[in-house]
């Protein structure tokens, strides 16, 4: 008997791609594949396969040790693997949206998605339906007893936030919210699910480095208030891997999500674990992509 693999590899071919703002694009994949697509979180991480740089269309070949294959194979012509969220999912239409950010032609994601037209096609990798056990690839797992949420993200991860809120929306009594999301420009700022107790700010950040804004919001962050100092935060090297630490569950009912440029990531990091000595158990920290670096 076949058991499936936890993530399946999937064909699709690009059926719309709507610009949601000026740097944001919605790119509609489709399938028949698709439908054995799965996703469990508003930030479930997937990794899409881009043509390399002879333009050949990726066609890794779906089997069991595909990746283990993927990893010997020269970088210069495999196709490149960049990690993306699920935004939509509708798996019985077999199709799967995706929001990309248009940051220029500097990547072979944004540059794709740049020139893409329908019909293109990419290889994505995601959870299959068919394996029924836990799979993770997603972080946003807040308890059932939430008073108060705060999220941080820049542009990257306004898709999982955006996914969040609406996740926090469909709750019986939503806990009070803050979401602080900064954006290139103050035409990027998207429509999103809300309530009465959800602030949503959002942080054009003009001609200033990426995070800063991020970091800015610190000052406005309302966190609860401790009376001992916090414990020290470890060193992470930001230029060979993206900071990553996982909350385990809630603190007191607040629970903390933090997504973005990974040098932002870390000055929060640092604000809220070691001044402000908050639970760790409570926070999510994720460095999504290095401002000058290729991480993946
Ligand atoms: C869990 C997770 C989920 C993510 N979800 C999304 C998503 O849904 N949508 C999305 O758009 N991105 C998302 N990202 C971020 C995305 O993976 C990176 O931005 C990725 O580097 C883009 O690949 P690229 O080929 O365009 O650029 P790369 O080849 O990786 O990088 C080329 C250059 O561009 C820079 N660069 C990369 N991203 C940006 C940016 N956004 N703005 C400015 N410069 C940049 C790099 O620092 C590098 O100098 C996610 C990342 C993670 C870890």
């Amino acid at each position: 008997m076949s058991v499936a693999r936890a993530y399946g590899l999937f064909e699709v071919e690009l059926a719309r791609k709507v610009l949601l703002s000026p740097h944001m694009a919605r790119l509609t994949f489709a399938g028949p594949a698709v439908r054995g697509m799965r996703t469990l979180a508003a930030d479930q991480r997937i990794k899409v396969f881009f043509p390399n740089a002879a333009g050949e269309r990726p066609a890794i070949e779906d089997r069991a040790d595909w990746y283990a294959i993927y990893k010997t194979q020269d970088v210069a012509t495999r196709p490149p693997m960049r990690t993306y969220t699920i935004r939509h999912l509708r798996a019985e239409a077999g199709e799967v949206d995706i929001d990309f950010v248009l940051h220029g032609e500097t990547g072979p994601a944004s540059r794709w998605a740049l020139n893409a037209e329908p019909g293109d096609r990419v290889q994505i990798t995601a959870p299959n339906a068919a394996f029924e056990g836990e799979v993770g690839g997603y972080e946003w797992k807040p308890p059932a007893e939430l008073s108060r949420v705060l999220l941080i993200a820049d542009e990257t991860a306004l898709p999982a936030l955006a996914g969040i809120l609406e996740d926090l929306a469909a709750r019986e009594a939503p806990p009070a919210t803050q979401a602080f999301v900064e954006i290139p420009h103050a035409d990027d700022a998207l429509p999103v699910a809300t309530w009465p107790g959800l602030e949503v700010e959002w942080m054009p950040r003009g001609r200033d480095a990426h995070g800063a804004r991020m970091i800015e919001a610190l000052v406005r962050a309302r966190t609860p208030v401790l009376a001992t100092a916090g414990e020290a935060v470890g060193e992470i090297d930001i230029e060979a891997v993206l900071p990553w630490e996982r909350a385990t569950g809630g603190a007191d009912g607040f629970y903390a999500w933090v997504a973005g440029e990974s040098a932002a990531v870390m000055v929060i990091r640092r604000e809220l674990v070691q001044q402000r000595g908050l639970d760790r158990r409570a926070i999510n920290l994720m460095g999504y992509w290095r401002e000058g670096r290729v991480l993946d």
